[in-house]
Parts: structure tokens; C-alpha cells; sequence
């Protein structure tokens, strides 16, 4: 039975029966893989408490010779990233990250460049490079970029001019459309997101700065509210669904807004 080895990070775990765990991880070689870690839950010695959300591992699976999930192995620790998991907001930013990757991968088709991405933020959300509300503005702008989906803040989805030339201080974001409309096209838009001028300025800046870059941008408080809220729309409309931890995200960040 073929054996394969990884870096990989723990996206979701659940509890099969009494006493195995299927776990899916993104891993550096395969992308998005599930497999069954046997005895995981009745044997704590077994992984040892290495088996935590959105730890960096190192796993080795085996094939099983006919249809079924992979068998976890081993699995060594790389980086816990505890600083995460002992902080409510920064799981619930953390769990909507993994979620996200979860439902949108397809599974067993290699994804460096997603894998790089999680593995960078989650580094960052567990440092505190940035605030966690800035880090999540600039992770959905490179997934959705990654993803091909890059919202368009670089002229009116309908006719073209320019968003340096556009009148006003607030633009009309189109979801099914991708992109923003002048204030003249946004009358017969059937839905658009309000957005300030200075919102989609910085919005526009990070897709065209590299990440080192973007982490230097001083966000105003409106416009990483606004940025944010936008931006969790477009996901979930191109994403086609809510994920559940976004909603816990939204309630909890309300509760301290508040
Ligand atoms: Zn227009």
C-alpha cells in the first residue's frame, strides 16, 4: 500500500465512532485530503495532542489498496500556532480561513500557492503582525485572487470609465457583475453594495501591492469595517454558500463592536 508524506494543516476533525477521527487537512503535495486517524480519539498517546486546528504537521499517510480514505500514520508537529486557539477572535478569523479553503477545494488536486497562503496568514493571525480585521481583508483579497475571482475596482463594470474619473465620494459594487459601477450605471443595477471612494482606494491598493506592502497599509476604522463587511458578501456569493464560522465570526465581532 502506497505511503506519502507531507506537510500539511488541520482544516476540520470529527470524532468516527468510539474511536477514530477523520480529519481533512491541506496538505503541500495533495492539496485538500480527508483521512481516518485511527485510535486518535481513544488513544490520546497515539498523536499526542498534535492533532489540534490549524496546526502545521508533517503526516504520513497510507493508501488503503482499494476505495477508502487514507490511514493517518504518523503525524509530527512543525508549528502549533497556539497563539490562535487560545484567543476567541483569532479562531473565529482562523475558522472561517479553513472553512473557506474546505468548501471551495477541490480535493486531492495539489494547491501550492493556497497552501502558502493559509500557511502565511495563519502565522501572521498567530504573531499579530497586523490586526486580525486587517489580516482577513487582505487574506480574501489573495484567496479570491488565487480563486480567479478578483472583485474589479478599476473601472464601471458597464461602461467603462475609469474609477479615477467617476464622480461622487460613494460607488455602487455590483456582486453579479463582479465589479463597481458609476453612479450613473448603478440606477438600474438589481442589487449593489454601497461602498465609499476611500474603501475601494484601499481595496484596489492591496490587490496591487505584494503582501510585505499591503501589511504596511494603515487602514481607517470605516473603511476596514466597510472593507471587510464587502468583502465577506462577495465570498459568499461567489462561494455560492455561508459558511457556518462566518457567522459565528459576524455575531462575535458585533458583541465587541458593540
Ligand atoms: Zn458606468
Amino acid at each position: 500500500m502506497p505511503k506519502f508524506s507531507t506537510p500539511a494543516i488541520l482544516l476540520r476533525r470529527s470524532v468516527y465512532g468510539d474511536y477514530d477521527m477523520i480529519i481533512t487537512f491541506l496538505t503541500l503535495s495533495s492539496g485538500k485530503i480527508t483521512v481516518i486517524a485511527k485510535n486518535a480519539k481513544k488513544s490520546r498517546r497515539r498523536f499526542a495532542g498534535r492533532l489540534e486546528l490549524f496546526a502545521l504537521l508533517n503526516i504520513e499517510c497510507q493508501r488503503p489498496r482499494g476505495q477508502g480514505m487514507p490511514v493517518l500514520v504518523a503525524a509530527s508537529l512543525e508549528e502549533p500556532f497556539s497563539g490562535i486557539r487560545g484567543h476567541v477572535m483569532k479562531t473565529a478569523y482562523a475558522s472561517y480561513w479553513a472553512e473557506l479553503m474546505n468548501v471551495w477545494l477541490e480535493a486531492e488536486k495539489p494547491q501550492i500557492r493556497m497552501f502558502s497562503l493559509l500557511r502565511y496568514f495563519l502565522d501572521a493571525l498567530d504573531k499579530g503582525v497586523l490586526g486580525n480585521a486587517e489580516l482577513s481583508v487582505i487574506f480574501q483579497l489573495r484567496f479570491l485572487h488565487l480563486s480567479g475571482l478578483s472583485p474589479d475596482f478599476s473601472e464601471c463594470r458597464r461602461c467603462r470609465v475609469p474609477v479615477d474619473a467617476m464622480d461622487g465620494d460613494v460607488f455602487f459594487f455590483e456582486l453579479a457583475k463582479g465589479g463597481i459601477l458609476c453612479k450613473g450605471c448603478s440606477s438600474s443595477a438589481l442589487s449593489a453594495i454601497k461602498l465609499s471612494k476611500g474603501t475601494v482606494k484601499q481595496l484596489l491598493w492591496i490587490q496591487s501591492n505584494d503582501l510585505k506592502k499591503a501589511e504596511r497599509l494603515k487602514f481607517s476604522r470605516s473603511s476596514l469595517i466597510e472593507g471587510l463587511d464587502f468583502l465577506e458578501k462577495f465570498v459568499v456569493f461567489h462561494v455560492g454558500r455561508a459558511p457556518k464560522s462566518l457567522r459565528f465570526l459576524r455575531t462575535l465581532r458585533s458583541e465587541k463592536y458593540q
